[in-house]
């Protein structure tokens, strides 16, 4: 039996790949999972607002990532946190329930992958790494605030789970908080229109180490509530020497939105800028990333990815794991051939105008492996129907013929059981996310000019 805990965790890795990261942050990193079967599972939300924005935005999403671990898709039931309840001052007789004992940083929600050991270390990070270590090493102590700036996808959440997981690991004792800075922003919000300011500051002071990652959108507030309330936590954790690390886009300098004396406090610690990676870090990025996938690329591949990719380290991990991927479901070899099919914006070998029903049948009929006599032929049972309805779709996707044209290709069929197919194939992949991916790569197939075969 997996516990709940160890269920939350894969189902937000699941979550992770589905929605962009901003959102996660944003959404993700106050909600857990505090029960689950087959039938239910609980979800806790820190306000009433998430509860709407969840039923609304993220029921789905959170079934199906739970289905994985569960076996099955769970209704979803969503929970506010409970206040803590004062004392009561009529009885003091009674000493007070000890809270039972638990991990000082229960509810730090972070990225798996996002740990030292997967971060590849070369000259454009070099002195950011170096100083999230240090940190590690001595808290509040070598680098306080530590303040990592750089574009986009290039590393900067990923040091900074980092640094939070090796110091749980390291100080299990301590209290570690990270927030994006939408969640610092939405709590404080909530917090002061339905009261309970002074919880939300116990959270965000009372710690050890409070991480604010993409703390740029904060000037977007400029001169607000919000800055104000982040000037004095930032100053309350400074002056008890506890650790704050920020990351943003830009240098302190150039958030110009800022108080001035938000921006000379930022340069109170190291200001650390991760540059965009040279190839030689990029060529080891991408041995990593295969690596880790538990693949190895050849030299020339490896090479190729990395001179196409030339910055942003999201994709450069994207067309890896397209690489990868894409060699893996057509069962092909991932050499240096197939990078520069799937890689290069190619031009198609087959234009529209060019594909055929008779060609959309063979590479159909191949996959779910029945042939395009049986296709045309007037047998219904689903085995054959489902795939015959799949390659009228395409062929109505992919050709410029009419419905009447696409039903004689397919054994003299009338124009309706044509529209009828691909309304329902429409439906299936909007409800069906791999089978989304499977016509994705039938339509890859088609429009490469692929023999069926290969
Ligand atoms: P940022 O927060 O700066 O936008 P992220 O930390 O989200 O960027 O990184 C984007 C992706 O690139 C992540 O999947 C991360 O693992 C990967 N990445 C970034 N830098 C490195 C690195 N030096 N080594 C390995 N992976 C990296
Ligand atoms: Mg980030």
């Amino acid at each position: 039996m997996q516990t709940t805990e160890a269920i939350w965790s894969s189902a937000l890795s699941d979550i992770a790949k589905a929605v962009r990261p901003e959102q996660f942050n944003t959404w993700f990193s106050d909600v857990s999972l505090t029960s689950a079967t087959r039938d239910e599972a609980v979800v806790r939300v820190p306000n009433s607002f998430y509860c709407k924005w969840f039923e609304v935005h993220y029921e789905g999403l959170i079934g199906e990532a739970l289905r994985a671990s569960l076996g099955a898709r769970p209704a979803i039931r969503f929970e506010v946190v409970q206040r803590e309840l004062r004392p009561s001052a009529a009885r003091t007789d009674i000493a007070p329930p000890a809270p039972p004992p638990r991990p000082a940083s229960t509810g730090l929600k972070l990225n798996h992958d996002y740990v030292f050991s997967k971060f590849v270390v070369g000259p454009s990070n070099q002195l950011a790494h170096a100083a999230a270590l240090a940190v590690v090493e001595s808290p509040g102590l070598s680098y306080n605030p530590l303040f990592l700036h750089a574009g986009v996808g290039l590393g900067k959440t990923h040091l900074v789970h980092a640094v939070a997981h090796a110091l749980r690991k390291k100080r299990p004792e301590l209290r570690i908080r990270y927030l994006s800075c939408e969640s610092f922003m939405n709590q404080f919000v909530y917090a002061v229109q339905k009261g309970g300011l002074e919880q939300f500051r116990r959270r965000c002071r009372q710690v050890d180490a409070l991480i604010i990652d993409d703390i740029h959108i904060l000037a977007r507030r400029s001169r607000s509530r919000t800055q104000e309330e982040f000037f004095h936590t930032f100053n309350e954790l400074y002056n008890s020497h506890n650790q704050i690390i920020l990351c943003s886009d830009s240098a302190p300098d150039d958030i110009r939105t800022f108080e001035e004396r938000l921006i000379s406090r930022f340069k109170w610690g190291l200001v650390a800028q991760i540059d965009p990676p040279c190839f030689e870090t990029r060529m080891a990025i991408v041995r990593k990333k295969a690596e880790l996938r538990g693949k190895i690329l050849p030299d020339d591949v490896v090479e190729f990815i990395a001179e196409i990719t030339p910055t942003n380290i999201r994709e450069l991990e994207g067309a890896v794991l397209k690489t990868i991927g894409y060699a893996s479901l057509m069962n092909r070899r991932a050499d240096i051939g197939l990078a520069s099919e799937i890689l290069r914006p190619r031009r198609a070998r087959h234009a529209i105008g060019q594909i055929t029903c008779g060609h959309i049948q063979e590479i159909v009929g191949k996959w779910f492996g029945v042939t395009p006599a049986e296709l045309q032929a007037k047998t219904r049972v689903r085995s054959i129907a489902f795939p015959r309805q799949v390659a009228m779709y395409l062929s109505r996707k992919l050709t410029n013929k009419s419905l009447e044209e696409i039903g004689r290709a397919f054994g003299g069929r009338d124009h309706s059981t044509v529209a009828h197919a691909r309304e329902r194939i429409d439906r299936e992949i909007t409800a069906d996310a791999e089978f989304n991916s499977t016509v994705d790569l039938l339509v890859e197939k088609i429009k490469s000019g692929d023999s069926p075969n290969d």
